[in-house]
């Protein structure tokens, strides 16, 4: 297959705001609510009733697969109950949800066990025994781990990709786990090696991420473990794009309508692997995740440990900030995120960052213009569609012309709506059109 070296957008970086802010936690609500639909789309399967009372770090909702991802109570208290609830990821729409109340305050996990010999176990075992941790990809895609990791029975794995890449402009919550937890990340990384039996792994950093790559490299020098090592990459937008990466390191192309693994590699976020450590070596499943929250609406920005099911109010009041009229409240990135209506959703397992954006942040709005057909948006795409023509076509509603021109290739990266002179907001399009064809 043909090899296209793109070289990224330079764009503006926005992550002084919390470059230099540790890692600090947000005291937990006195009320969680759990999505059961947090994994990928899938629907879990309840495991507690309205009235139970449940331990910090129980299972209360189980996949149907056995090699999807659990999902636990973060705190000790009761199931209020089990109700339809709405969610950042289907805003229109209402999913079903735990409601739970916190009984003690206190996040500590009480309900859980190590597995210490992990080494001893079988792949298989050792990718059940992370599905009932909860694990799955917080990079965004919430894809369950187990499924990813196991995908070696098929398809022999010859490299594990660790992404510290993380290029969206604002985001940094990656960044700071790797300076502050890199021993974790390291052995998650081993933990992951073993699950999918591969016995080479590069973590990728990309340039801008001086601490990260000094906290890494030497943490893997003191291991002196010749099968892992680190690879810096050049600092461009999307350069931590799953499809972007495996060609930068590798050279290699994911054939259309396949999956990493077909061509022998798997891509984990750094994240992941530090939630796999934590509960393969400490017991603790996956209650938590770092979020960065930033932007010029924020007056204590910084990333943050939150509590799965917190009020993303709450989150935004302990960083001194209240949603205002004119401000735009974005989960997942200012490139590839989701406006939300307003701060009452959840944080699930898919939110890496919430951005509290003024009027004039992030491409202010602006009243579209008639595309020019400058061609500034074909240039810009990393995986060479044509996004003038997707537009004219997911205007008209043509299903089969989009699906030639290679609609479900877009991964959504917002360069073309970056470049295009016209603000015509492209990407909106093609996720509307995604779901109607
Ligand atoms: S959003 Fe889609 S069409 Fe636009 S540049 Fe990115 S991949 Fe290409
Ligand atoms: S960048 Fe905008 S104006 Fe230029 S061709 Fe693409 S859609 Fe049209």
């Amino acid at each position: 297959m043909r090899v296209v070296h793109y070289q990224g957008l330079d764009i503006p970086n926005h992550k002084d705001q919390t470059r230099n802010i540790g890692i600090s936690s947000i005291p937990a609500s006195s009320q969680l609510v759990l999505p059961l639909n947090q994994h990928h789309d899938t629907l879990l399967i309840p495991c507690v009733i309205p009235g139970q009372r449940v331990l910090a770090g129980q299972a209360i909702a189980k996949p149907a697969h056995r090699l999807g991802a659990s999902l636990h109570a973060p705190v000790s208290g009761l199931v209020r109950a089990i109700e339809p609830c709405a969610t950042a990821t289907s805003q229109k729409n209402t999913t079903p949800s735990i409601v739970l109340s916190n009984d003690t305050l206190a996040p500590s996990v009480t309900h859980s066990s190590t597995t210490p010999h992990w080494h001893s176990l079988s792949s298989i075992t050792l990718c059940e025994q992370l599905a009932s941790g909860g694990i799955v990809g917080l990079g965004g895609a919430v894809f369950p781990v187990a499924t990813k990791l196991a995908a070696h029975t098929q398809h022999p794995i010859n490299q594990l990709i660790i992404n510290g890449v993380e290029c969206e402009p604002y985001i940094s919550c990656d960044d700071h786990l790797m300076q502050e937890h890199a021993t974790e990340i390291l052995q998650g990384t081993k933990i992951m090696m073993h699950a999918c039996q591969t016995s080479s792994a590069i973590i990728a950093i990309e340039a801008d991420k001086p601490e990260a790559i000094a906290a890494i490299g030497n943490r893997l020098h003191e291991l002196n473990d010749n099968r892992i090592r680190v690879q810096v990459i050049p600092s461009t937008y999307p350069s931590g794009d799953e499809g972007q990466l495996i060609r930068h390191l590798t050279g290699q192309e994911i054939p259309h309508g396949k999956l990493p693994a077909h061509i022998g590699i798997i891509v984990s976020n750094v994240a992941t692997v530090y939630a796999s450590a934590r509960w393969i070596l400490h017991g603790e499943p996956l209650i938590s995740r770092i979020v960065t929250v930033s932007g010029n609406g924020i007056s204590k920005p910084g990333n943050y440990r939150v509590l799965l099911g917190t009020s993303m109010q709450d989150v935004l009041r302990h960083c001194g900030a209240v949603f205002k009229p004119g401000q735009r409240l974005i989960m997942g990135g200012a490139m590839m995120g989701h406006a939300l209506d307003h701060t009452g959703y959840p944080v699930i397992k898919a939110t890496n960052s919430l951005i509290l954006a003024d009027d004039q942040e992030l491409n202010p709005v602006v009243v579209e213009q008639a595309c020019i057909r400058c061609g500034e948006c074909a240039e810009a795409c990393p995986v060479h569609l044509l996004p003038q023509q997707l537009l004219s076509h997911a205007r008209h509603g043509h299903k089969k012309a989009l699906q030639q021109l290679g609609l479900y290739d877009c991964i959504e990266c917002g360069n073309c709506d970056y470049v295009c002179p016209s603000h015509i907001r492209l990407v909106t399009h093609f996720r509307r059109a995604k779901q109607v064809t």
